[in-house]
């Protein structure tokens, strides 16, 4: 029997806008691993960032092309030619069309990488083990079939299941309506699902920049100076949970996954290298959840949610109070949502139902499904009060829930 190898090796960058530095804090970061060992009889290798919309690297929710480059460069180094950059932005957005707008394009010209856009691809069935939500689910063909495959997520809070690392940003291989499928019927769990079957063979996190607070998207840039790297997924998500400040035991997808492992998370370690996680004084801010009483016209119904619903509706408000919809939506009387399980609101105008969870109301007013339902969606279908006009596919999302759920009651 393979051991697992639980090590992560841990690198500061100190200047994160350098090419030389970024490529030097790269080669000190790798070269403990070994990883050339398992390359030397690969021909191929494929990439895959995280490039889940068209916002820049220094924001800090996509991965920086420098580092892409730097492990690029290392492949090419080791004899490999056959490089694949492969990813399948988020619902709402093109592959090719926020790669080519982050610089990912023309890096893949100058350096003759194919480029693969994941939600397009053929796919592949592929069986989970130990299923939480899923029995099998469909994986882009370019990464099932991969000779070598590198995750390069970015180090993120994530509003709805507090952080996104390398088991969150495998998302990006599958297609839109998979995306869609795992936020109808359970998030955490369909992410432990998906990395039980879509397994990296190496794990490069980009903490140069990061994302705090209400992350992934629309938080703030960390400017973490950091970068981890290992093979095993639950010991590289589990270090970079704790590099950022948080327990892991608290990220449920990461407790689901070793759960499905056979894994006590509550004694696990990873053999952590380089630098000290202790040490590193990164602390990231926390998704932050209030909601009650802080958007004047906005009636809470609080039926103790997770906080998978609790942080996409706060970062939608919060968006929709920039934008000045909710300024619209007062006008016209207010609204109320309600979210979690403890609720059972009578009928009114204007009630939002959010969740999977409350489905079970959803004659009373107007029902969002997911479990939590994508920020972007929640936001979206808000905004219909005010009259804007919907812009990533709400309507079909609400379509495919309910007819995922209604098969689940028959
Ligand atoms: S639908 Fe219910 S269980 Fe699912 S995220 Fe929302 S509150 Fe949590």
């Amino acid at each position: 029997m393979n051991m697992i190898d639980r090590r992560v090796s841990v690198q500061r960058c100190d200047d994160v806008e350098s090419q030389v530095e970024v490529a030097r804090s790269f080669g000190k970061l790798i070269r403990p691993l070994g990883a050339e060992g398992d390359l030397a009889d690969v021909s191929s290798v494929v990439l895959k960032p995280n490039v889940c919309w068209a916002e820049d690297w220094k924001t800090g929710s996509t991965t920086c092309p420098q580092l892409v480059l730097a492990v690029v460069q290392w492949l090419r180094d080791l004899g490999i030619d056959d490089i694949t950059l492969a990813e399948g932005s988020m619902v709402g957005n093109d592959t090719i069309q926020c790669l080519d707008k982050l610089g990912f394009m023309e890096l893949a010209r100058e350096l003759d990488l194919r480029v693969v856009d994941l939600n397009r691809d053929d796919v592949v069935a592929l069986e989970v083990p130990k299923p939480h939500v899923f029995e099998k689910m469909d994986i882009a063909r370019t990464i099932a079939e991969c000779e070598y495959f590198i995750n390069m997520p970015v180090m993120k809070t994530h509003i709805n299941t507090l952080v996104t690392v390398s088991m969150k940003n495998l998302k990006g291989v599958i297609s839109h309506k998979w995306k869609r499928k795992l936020h109808f019927m359970g998030l955490d769990g369909g992410i432990a699902d998906l990395a039980s079957v879509a397994t990296p063979d190496l794990i490069i996190v980009d903490g140069l920049v990061g994302q705090e607070g209400q992350g992934p998207l629309t938080g703030t840039p960390a400017n973490a100076g950091v970068l981890l790297a290992g093979r095993d997924p639950l010991a590289v998500d589990f270090a970079t949970s704790k590099a950022m400040g948080f327990d892991p035991l608290q990220v449920k997808h990461i407790a689901y996954f070793a759960e499905a492992a056979g894994i006590d998370l509550a004694s696990f370690k990873p053999d952590v290298i380089g630098e000290n996680l202790d040490e590193l004084d990164i602390e990231f801010e926390k998704p932050s959840f209030s909601l009650q009483g802080v958007y004047e016209g906005v009636e809470i119904l609080w039926g103790d949610p997770c906080s998978g619903c609790a942080g996409g509706l706060s970062v939608a408000l919060e968006r929709m109070q920039r934008s000045g919809e909710l300024d619209i939506i007062r006008k016209i009387g207010g609204m109320t949502v309600a979210l979690g399980k403890a609720v059972d609101p009578e009928p009114r105008e204007r009630l939002i139902l959010m969740g999977k969870c409350q489905y079970r109301n959803r004659e009373s007013g107007i029902f969002i499904p997911g479990c939590p339902p994508p920020g972007m969606i929640v936001r979206e279908m808000l905004a219909k009060l005010a009259n804007v006009e919907p812009k990533y596919g709400s309507d079909l999302f609400v379509e495919e829930a309910e007819e995922l759920y209604r098969e689940e009651e028959e």
